[in-house]
């Protein structure tokens, strides 16, 4: 069993910019492989000499945009626009595209990584995105699209659900209809991710009219297209419970023309398709899930070696010690099974459980490590000042999106177990 001494800051240990023991900053030497908390990742053989790059590349990053920094943008409303730019500036929104489209050629594995390091959630669209254009679009396309995207000149946001389908995605009521060289689009998305803040949207809407189909996953076509204040489109901010420093939005459109020439792939192709990339998004918002619940757990483990009352350290209580230290387990459980799960998605391995399961279990142990810091901190845990109340509220956000806990159990009941159909 450790001693509390091991576990105590170091004096060498990472500050932030403020001067403060920054908690969030696990990065440092990796030739010495100890777990503190403030460092709970150090010691991870498996990862890549790659892999290893990325994660000190991004922590490097990180380490310029502490905490306080996210709870500003989050009371501001503001986007993190300069954290966005030093991503852009070192290729990083492009990790896994060529780089003749201004990427790193990287895999998913190495996006993950960039993923967990970020300890808050920052939309993924750009990915998602970014990730489609090259499977389904033309060359002439890829390079007008990707560059701009990749270069952090253009930010795209990508809209999928709507309000009256929900999960049953394959309902979605949008239509467009085509008429000459263009497409005629009217319909509503909802919780759409930076669309206040977005020059491109990739929207999903039905070309073929679902009692034409022989199946419901036939007949959606997906359009990327610029997305400003001149068109018949109307996006309506939610206020939300946390992650202010993103927007959310319902959009409405109603005879809003795009050139047909933006339609990115063959028209009414076949949903599968689309949701190949999809496994990608579960594992990358995993990824981020797990980067917050270390971060939690970071935190309240520094707080249980320094809060002492009834004379000892709080962490030395069994009752605070040990759901942290499963906390920890379960991460790191989750965090090996996206790793596997980023792996075969490079391979070409097409199928979802592992991708499903992965970012179920990390979203379920990062809610339950943010749960465990706001609690293990008392009062201060619900003090904006500690961090832990911001990282619970945004956790949610993993377990909600972009599929629900239910939808994972309904896929791995149906296509893992072969049960029937439950939905
Ligand atoms: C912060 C945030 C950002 C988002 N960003 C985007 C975005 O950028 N683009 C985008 O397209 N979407 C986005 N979403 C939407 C998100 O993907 C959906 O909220 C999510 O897919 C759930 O859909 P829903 O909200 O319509 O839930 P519903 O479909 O209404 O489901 C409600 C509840 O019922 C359960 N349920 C429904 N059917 C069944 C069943 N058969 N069996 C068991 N349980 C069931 C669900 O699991 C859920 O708990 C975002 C959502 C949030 C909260």
């Amino acid at each position: 069993m450790a001693s509390n001494e091991q576990f105590r800051v170091q004096p060498e240990d990472p500050v932030s910019s403020s001067g403060e023991q920054d908690p969030n900053c696990w990065l440092s030497d990796h030739s010495v492989p100890r777990l503190e908390p403030q460092n709970l990742q150090t010691y991870t053989p498996d990862l890549t000499e790659s892999q290893k790059a990325v994660r000190e590349a991004i922590g490097k990053i990180c380490q310029k945009y502490p905490d306080d920094y996210w709870l500003a943008r989050e009371q501001s409303k503001e986007f993190p626009a300069d954290f966005y730019q030093d991503l852009a500036k070192g290729g990083w929104l492009g990790i896994c595209r060529p780089d003749k489209y201004g990427g790193l050629g990287l895999g998913l594995a190495e996006a993950s990584i960039k993923a967990e390091c970020r300890r808050h959630l920052l939309s993924t669209s750009t990915f998602l995105v970014s990730s489609r254009l090259p499977n389904f679009g033309t060359e002439q396309q890829k390079k007008k699209f990707l560059e701009p995207l990749m270069a952090g000149r253009e930010r795209a946001c990508f809209a999928v659900t709507e309000p009256d389908t929900g999960l049953d995605t394959l309902k979605i009521q949008a239509k467009a209809v085509r008429n000459g060289n263009h497409y005629a689009l009217s319909g509503q998305k909802i919780w759409i991710t930076t669309a206040q803040t977005a020059q491109k949207i990739l929207i999903l809407a039905r070309t073929t009219p679902i009692s034409r189909v022989k199946k419901s996953s036939e007949g959606l076509s997906l359009f990327y297209t610029d997305l400003n204040d001149n068109l018949p489109i109307q996006i309506a901010e939610i206020e939300k419970m946390g992650h202010g420093a993103i927007d959310s939005n319902a959009v409405f459109f109603d005879g809003w023309k795009v050139p047909a020439r933006d339609r990115i792939g063959d028209e009414g192709y076949d949903f599968k398709l689309i949701m190949h990339g999809m496994n990608a998004e579960r594992i990358l918002i995993g990824c981020e899930a797990l980067g917050l619940g270390y971060a939690a757990l970071r935190r309240a483990a520094i707080y249980s070696n320094e809060r002492v009352v009834f004379g000892r350290p709080i962490g030395q209580n069994q009752a605070i010690q040990h759901p942290l230290a499963d906390s920890w387990m379960n991460l790191e459980a989750a965090r090996l099974m996206l790793a596997q799960a980023a792996r075969m998605y490079d391979d070409g391995y097409e199928s979802g459980e592992y991708a499903n399961a992965g970012k179920y279990l990390a979203a379920e142990a990062a809610f339950k490590a943010c749960e465990r810091a706001v609690m293990g901190h008392g009062g201060m845990g619900y003090a904006k000042e500690y961090h832990v109340e911001r990282y619970l509220r945004e956790v949610l956000i993993p377990r909600i999106a972009p599929v629900t806990k239910e939808t994972i159990c309904n896929y791995i009941g149906q296509t893992v177990l072969g049960l029937p159909k439950s939905y």
